[in-house]
């Protein structure tokens, strides 16, 4: 079994050095197929201290834009390269299919290193001439080592989405990738050190959250914290930067509601609400987990949903042609299976068509009569779930989808356009898609009110969060004491 060690300091460790290590377990055949390390706060300590030196003493930070946008574009090449090695490794890590990670995540994974390389290089910063005779100009320097925690449910993409930004601003970096999908960190620095980055630039520590992820989080020598991951977490992760000060930014759960109008075109909004509700098997911050439907078209639109979710190919996600694959893990297996347990026990829910699938595996279930203070309707079930309920106006609408503590996304279908602006102003939500989903600029603020997270990333945002803006204020005229 290969085993995916940590990158410190440009070096690979062997198993034999780590003091422990575990497997990860493929979720679709139930059985291993890598081992990792289990670092701990001494391997913590020696990532933060390489990156430190890297950032102190190492060329990266001190390179011009162009010479380091060249270093991220060549990674972006060897990305693009290693698509079917790095998508393989997130498929085994947690059984998202192929044809997802190989064919839509690694090739936006390379793109997020060749957008931020260029947005660096291209950025300028403000100038303000002022009438004192100064001109105040603003420089954005890098912050120093960031330490960048990643969830399971997209590996590759979302390290790239924090390691991406970070390194093209000059700061080095500590990725801990989530402990069931650590393959594709270690493949990502090994691509980082051939593709010419220098040593502790980007480095990989392995191991569980609570002891590699919470070491480096009360690092005081680590200077800004980007998290993505469950809300529960985002807690822990605030209040362990607090102690150091260090700025973090928390890209955290949600409960997207999307909006269907009796006006809308109901073909694209069946289609645009499977694809909410069900990809990458539900697993998704952004899932449209409740759907609101203007009652004239309530009861055709849940059959039609319901009925394209029943023709959903579940299975091997190594076969072309499956569209969800299993669950990440038992234990996520075993949390989802909970919740429609919950749906089963008579406790108003409907079942309109789903149920639980062959091994960790979850049929796209779709639940009617859901009661509003019910779990399934309130809290985050991260699989392929969805609760589907009618409303009459657009006020009602508008409320019933804020009502949660949660902010992260939104989606409206409507044919209306005052209602569309209308409604995406009225929402409480990080992202309004309207009429379509998932579809991003990368220049976009990107994150979540409330319990959905702390900051925006994306463009000029994440520019903001990785450096530390300076205002140099320049006498160009006379001396006012003349
Ligand atoms: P999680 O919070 O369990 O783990 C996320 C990461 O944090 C993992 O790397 C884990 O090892 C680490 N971690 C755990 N405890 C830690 C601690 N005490 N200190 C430091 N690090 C710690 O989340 P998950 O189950 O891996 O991911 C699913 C969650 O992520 C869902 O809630 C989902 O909505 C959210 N998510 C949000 C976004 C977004 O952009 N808003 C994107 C994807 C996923």
């Amino acid at each position: 079994m290969e085993f995916f060690g940590h990158v410190i300091d440009g070096r690979e460790s062997a198993e034999g050095e780590c003091a422990a290590a575990a497997d990860s377990v493929d979720p679709w055949t139930r059985r291993p197929w890598a081992r990792f390390p289990l670092g701990g706060e001494a391997d913590a300590g020696r990532a933060v201290a390489a990156a430190r030196r890297a950032f102190d003493t190492g060329p990266w930070p001190r390179m011009g834009f162009a010479e380091r946008g060249a270093a991220l574009h060549r990674l972006a090449d060897l990305i693009e390269a290693h698509a079917g090695e790095l998508g393989m490794a997130d498929t085994h890590d947690m059984g998202k299919p192929l044809t997802q990670s190989r064919d839509a995540d690694v090739p936006r994974a390379a793109a997020n290193f060749r957008f931020f390389a260029d947005h660096a290089r291209l950025a300028t910063a403000e100038v303000l001439p002022m009438d004192s005779g100064h001109h105040c100009y603003g420089r954005f320097e890098a912050a120093g080592v960031v330490a960048a925690i990643a969830p399971w449910n997209f590996p590759l993409m979302l390290a790239s989405w924090k390691v991406a930004p970070a390194l093209a601003w000059g700061n080095t970096v500590v990725l801990k990738p989530a402990e069931g999908s650590p393959a594709s960190a270690t493949l990502l620095a090994r691509l980082a050190l051939e593709a010419g980055l220098p040593p502790g630039v980007l480095n990989v520590l392995q191991g569980l959250g609570a002891d590699a992820g919470a070491a480096l989080t009360r690092d005081p020598r680590v200077d800004r914290i980007t998290f993505t991951g469950s809300s529960r977490t985002g807690r822990a992760v605030a209040a362990s930067a607090a102690a150091h000060l260090a700025p973090v930014s928390l890209e955290l759960g949600g409960k997207g509601a999307d909006l269907v109008f009796a006006d809308a075109d109901l073909g694209a909004a069946v289609d645009w609400a499977v694809k909410a509700a069900f990809s990458n098997a539900g697993q998704i911050c952004l899932a449209g987990s409740r759907v609101l439907v203007q009652r004239p078209v309530y009861e055709e639109f849940t059959a039609r949903f319901a009925q394209a979710a029943a023709a959903m190919t579940v299975g091997d996600p190594l076969a072309p042609k499956t569209q969800i694959g299993p669950l990440a893990s038992e234990q996520h297996f075993r949390k989802v299976a909970g919740h429609l347990a919950e749906a089963g026990r008579g406790k108003g829910a409907t079942v309109a068509t789903g149920g639980l699938g062959e091994g960790w595996s979850v049929r796209p279930t779709v639940l009617t009569d859901v009661p509003a203070d019910s779990p399934l309707w309130r809290e985050e079930i991260f699989g392929p779930v969805v609760a589907v309920a009618p409303f009459d106006d657009e006020e009602q609408a508008v409320g019933a989808a804020n009502d949660t503590p949660y902010g992260l996304n939104a989606m409206l279908f409507t044919g209306d356009l005052d209602r569309a602006h209308r409604v995406s102003a009225a929402l409480r939500a990080g992202t309004v898609w309207v009429n379509c989903f998932f579809v991003r600029d990368l220049r976009a603020p990107f994150g979540g009110a409330g319990d959905s997270g702390v900051g925006r990333e994306g463009g000029a945002f994440s520019r903001e969060f990785f450096t530390e803006p300076k205002a140099v204020v320049m006498r160009i005229g006379a001396d006012p004491r003349d």
